[in-house]
């Protein structure tokens, strides 16, 4: 199957104000909502992991049902809760630990007949659930994630959650790339779109869509995990693995989800902008399918959920092509990062700052 998630799928503004849906064109911005959002605190892996209960829920139209309700249940608990490609195993395995998604604790419920004919009212949908919650003594606010999913398609959409909320929806044929990819929205990240720069430097960039695809968050689908800055802003990481480089030298990475200095995050004098390099080696979950070679982001802002993918190589516009070469290296604002070589075990990369 195609992977277009971000063509795709559509995203809102945080509720409870201006629910806008987006359609999300590979060239439009995200519709976060654009204020700032800190990085949050490095975690220790070993700190006890933060539960993320679930409750999924099937819905019925007026003038439309789930042919098989049975099946799209346990459909549900197994794009949720399975052991297999699943929202549980992809964000156990790209937070190290740090959150779950127990199937204990969540819940698949329905089909749940809604007084509405079919359509693609989100808003309406929401309103008609959360009532329902209700008066089934069901307190939304138990739940990290309300799931909506409903059997009707046809909406411009592959699936839509609220940035920083709880919420989304998925039509009928959803898939478990698309469900985890909603679920990273309500998690407070962003689109991850490419700007394809000219060789050595980070001005004069162009739009390149998704072409990365080194994130859940940016087409890559449910084989790849999430890239340094996404990590960054949901503190998914220890202090010691970010390393903040001070002076200029070489600085060795391991892989993004190997244990170790998995990755730099550079600040930019005279701006809250911030360059992250990162070493992305294909093989082991969550990167099974990624892209491998050292890559480099712009954070614009200090806001990591709206952070740049850098392809530094613009003439070659394939899926992967995005990593520096080796040997190759650009420049911005008096930093310069290149890249020396990388083996199975990591990346040497040489920062040059201005003030040193
Ligand atoms: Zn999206």
């Amino acid at each position: 199957m195609k992977r277009r998630i971000p063509s795709l799928v559509a995203a809102l503004a945080a509720l409870p104000v201006a629910v806008l849906p987006v359609a999300a064109p590979a060239s439009a911005a995200h519709a976060a909502p654009d204020r700032p959002v800190q990085a949050a605190p490095a975690r220790p892996a070993a700190a006890a992991p933060e539960e993320r209960p679930v409750i999924a829920v099937l819905v019925g139209f007026t003038d439309k049902r789930f042919a098989d309700p049975a099946a799209e249940r346990a459909k549900a608990r197994d794009a949720f809760f399975g052991s297999g490609s699943s929202v549980a195993t992809y964000f156990k395995t790209v937070s190290g630990g740090r959150v779950t998604f127990p199937s204990a604790r969540g819940r698949v419920v329905g089909p749940w007949n809604l007084d509405m004919p079919a359509s693609c009212d989100h808003k309406r949908m929401a309103s008609l659930v959360e009532a329902r919650m209700k008066a089934q003594g069901l307190d939304p606010a138990r739940y990290r994630h309300v799931s909506i999913l409903f059997p009707a398609g046809g909406c411009g959409w592959a699936g839509l959650a609220t940035v920083n909320g709880r919420t989304s929806w998925m039509p009928k044929g959803y898939s478990t790339a698309g469900l985890i990819h909603e679920i990273g929205h309500n998690l407070g990240l962003g689109h991850e779109a490419t700007r394809a720069c000219p060789t050595g430097k980070l001005t004069g960039c162009a739009d390149a869509g998704y072409r990365g695809k080194t994130s859940v968050m940016g087409g890559g689908g449910p084989h790849v995990g999430l890239s340094a800055p996404a990590l960054v802003r949901l503190g998914w990481h220890t202090a010691a693995e970010r390393v903040v480089p001070t002076r200029t030298g070489t600085h060795e990475i391991t892989p993004l989800y190997g244990a170790g200095r998995r990755f730099l995050d550079i600040a930019i004098p005279g701006s809250a902008d911030r360059l992250v390099v990162e070493y992305r080696r294909r093989g082991q979950a969550p990167d099974v399918d990624v892209a491998q070679g050292v890559i480099a982001y712009l954070v614009p802002g200090g806001k990591y959920e709206k952070a740049l993918q850098i392809d530094p190589t613009p003439e070659t516009t394939e899926k992967g092509s995005t990593a520096l070469p080796w040997g190759g290296a650009f420049r911005d604002r008096g930093i310069t990062v290149k890249v020396l070589g990388w083996d199975a075990k990591g990346a040497r990369v040489w920062v040059k700052l201005p003030t040193s």
